[in-house]
């Protein structure tokens, strides 16, 4: 995928706040520090795009990006388990991606990310039951995989895949360090975001 130009439209809450639904969408989740930021960053080119959890405010909001002057939306949603977050804010995160996924009728699919060093856990495999209990497509991408040998990788991707109930076939490997599996993560976005 070639990007020409990626720009920030605006953060959200709730439904009435999110851009028109006018361009086919997809949205990138997983738990706080897994690598997200940095993932989206490498796809669209530019290192600062997506703030890092080390800056807390946007990263509890919904994220709206144009790509390619709005050929298609990237979303950052915000990501879970995050011990730091206030109370109230985490009370927000199951109501704010709830609507999101069952009332987005634009979105195509989901980016749910994984760590390849460490046992998915609840809030892992809720977010894959959600996504299925909407029928939108996951993209299971493992990522931090300059962080392991090739045989812990596997050993890793046996364990990830028992636990998420979801084939190891599946699974995209990505590094933001190496640069690994970026055309394999746009060569499963593309057909999604293609009008
Ligand atoms: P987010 O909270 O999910 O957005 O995670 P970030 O993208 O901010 O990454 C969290 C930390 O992990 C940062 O220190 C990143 O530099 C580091 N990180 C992210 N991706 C990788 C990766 O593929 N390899 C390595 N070695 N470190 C990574």
């Amino acid at each position: 995928m070639h990007i020409k130009n990626v720009e920030f439209i605006k953060s959200a809450v709730k439904p009435d706040q999110y851009p028109p639904a006018e361009l086919p969408e997809v949205a990138f989740v997983g738990r706080s520090n897994v690598g997200k930021s940095s993932l989206i960053n490498l796809l669209v080119n530019r290192k600062n795009l997506v703030r890092t959890s080390n800056t807390p405010g946007r990263t509890q909001l919904i994220n709206f990006f144009s790509v390619n002057s709005d050929s298609f939306m990237l979303v950052d949603l915000p990501g879970y388990g995050f011990a730091k977050v206030p109370l109230d804010v985490k009370k927000q995160w199951g109501p704010m991606m709830t609507a999101y996924l069952s009332k987005r009728e634009t979105l195509r699919g989901v980016v749910l990310i994984l760590d390849v060093r460490r046992v998915p856990s609840q809030e892992d495999i809720q977010m894959l039951d959600l996504l299925r209990a909407h029928d939108i497509p996951p993209i299971m991408v493992i990522t931090k995989c300059d962080k392991v040998s090739k045989n812990e990788r596997k050993r890793q991707a046996q364990i990830i895949s028992k636990t998420m109930q979801v084939q190891e076939s599946e699974f995209l490997f990505f590094s933001a360090l190496s640069r690994e599996g970026i055309d394999g993560i746009w060569g499963a976005l593309e057909p999604l975001v293609n009008t």
